[in-house]
Formats: structure tokens, sequence, C-alpha cells
């Protein structure tokens, strides 16, 4: 079921990302572990010379075993949800000045709204930080200055699209975040979304950006597509569901009560 398929995907991200912390996290232990039986040896034959150096090495390496577990604490957080009916457009353009301190002089904002967009159901602040996270990788594309666009539209996903796509077929609420930036090769497209997987500098990138934001995507039962080339910039989609909500136009038409009269 669909259920079960998001199931499986979500240990999949799981079983990466502890998999790759574990791994770091291994490495940090050994320079520790290392560093301090070298040490304990220096001390017991009253060599003096370099103590310090050791000290210091294996601090740093317990000091970034800390940043890992805070990562993935950070990740794994649960946090409370509190989903409401979202104006993408209201959302969008609130998120403006943000975006300006966000991304610099450098890159200029356009929006594309559409008109009588339809509204989603989300966590409006995950679905923020979701925005924020495609337009500081859209920022990073562009060190020497860009165009980052954000264009809203009401979507219907076809049999066709839903089929070769992991999303069902039926009316969506489009979020389109476009950049002119580096663009991405077919290699790096598909390991996007995998924990961990960063192309950026150490310090630079985590690699969960991606990840996060296809988590709350997928959560809310929506879908989250890049089209990108190298040198072309790149497109992310995200596809929301589409909340009828107050809105939605009765699917049985109740005939009115016939009250005799006499
Ligand atoms: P991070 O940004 O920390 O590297 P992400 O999960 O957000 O982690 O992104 C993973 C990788 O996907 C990036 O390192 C980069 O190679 C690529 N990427 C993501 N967004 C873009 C973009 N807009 N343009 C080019 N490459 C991108």
């Amino acid at each position: 079921s669909e259920e079960q398929l998001r199931q499986s995907q979500k240990m999949e991200a799981v079983g990466q990302l502890t998999g790759g912390i574990a791994h770091d996290f291994n490495n940090n232990l050994a320079v520790i572990i290392g560093g301090l039986s070298l040490l304990q040896r220096r001390l017991k034959r009253g060599e003096t010379h370099d103590l310090e150096r050791l000290i210091v090495g294996a601090t740093e390496g317990a000091q970034r075993a800390a940043t890992l577990t805070q990562r993935l604490l950070a990740f794994s957080r649960q946090q409370p949800l509190s989903p409401e009916p979202v104006d993408g457009n209201r959302m969008v353009a609130g998120m403006n000045d943000l975006l300006v301190r966000s991304l610099g002089e450098h890159i200029r904002i356009e929006t594309v709204l559409a008109a009588g967009l339809w509204k989603t159901r989300a966590d409006v602040s995950q679905l923020e930080n979701a925005i924020l996270n495609l337009a500081v990788n859209a920022r990073d594309a562009m060190p020497d200055g860009g165009r980052l666009t954000i264009e809203t539209a009401n979507a219907h996903v076809d049999d066709a699209y839903a089929g070769e796509h992991d999303i069902g077929a039926g009316q969506y609420v489009l979020i389109a975040v476009t950049d002119t930036g580096t663009g991405m090769t077919p290699d790096v497209i598909a390991r996007a979304f995998d924990p961990f997987f960063t192309t950026k500098v150490v310090g630079k990138g985590t690699g969960l950006g991606l990840s996060q934001v296809f988590g709350f995507v997928r959560q809310t039962g929506g879908h989250i597509k890049i089209y990108s080339e190298p040198g072309q910039g790149t497109t992310v989609k995200i596809y929301l569901r589409r909340f009828y909500g107050e809105d939605a136009p009765p699917t049985i038409a109740v005939a009115e009560p016939q009250v005799p009269r006499g």
C-alpha cells in the first residue's frame, strides 16, 4: 500500500542517515581514542612533549562528534506539527523579507503567483522552511548572482504522470523554485534527496536540506521533483495536495425536504 511504501522509504532514509552518522562518529572516536592512548603512554614514560597537541586533537574530535549527534537530533526531533489551511501565495509573499536577507543583493527575487490558487493543508513553518531550504540551495548554486523565481500554480496530476511518479492523480497546489545557477548532473539529481549527500565543501553543506524537504512533502501526501541540467539552472517542483475545506462542493445533491402543506 501507499502507507507501506512511505514507511519503507522512511526507514531507508533513516538507515542511510544513521549509517552516515555512525561512520563519521566512529572516525572521530578513533581520533579521540588514539590520541588519549598515546597521551597515556607518554605520561607513563614521563615524556612531556606534544601533550597539549594530543589533548587539542582529542577535544576537536569530541566536538565534531557532538556536532554530528546534534545534527541527528535536529533531523529526527519530533517538531509539533499543526497542519492548517494554507494560501501558498500569501505564504510566499510573506517570505519576501526573509528571502532578501538570506539570499543577498546579488540575487534577484521574482514571484509569479497564480490567481485563484487553491489552498493546501500543511504546517506553515515547515512549509516555509522547505521553501527557504530550496532558496538557500539556489543561492549556493549562483555564487556570481542570478535570479530566483518562485512560482505558484494549480496543477492537475493526470493518470499518466501519476503512474510514472510516486503521486496519486488529482488536484495539487504547485510551488516551483527556479534558479539560474550551476545546475545538476543526472548523477547528482539521483542522489540529491539522500541524507548527507552534499557536493559542498565541509562546513558549508550538511546534505540534509533536500532530504528534509523530501520528508516533509511526502508526509503531507505530496510530491517533489527536480528538473536540472548542468549550466541550465534548476527547477524544484513541490506538489501539495489541494485542500477543499469549507469550499468543498457537495458531492451528493441533497433535495430540499418536501414539507406537506395542508
Ligand atoms: P546541502 O545543500 O547541504 O549540500 P541538500 O540536501 O540541500 O544539502 O542538497 C544536496 C546537493 O544537491 C547539494 O550539495 C547540491 O550538489 C545539489 N543541489 C541542491 N539544490 C541545488 C540547486 N538549486 N542547484 C544546484 N545543485 C543543487
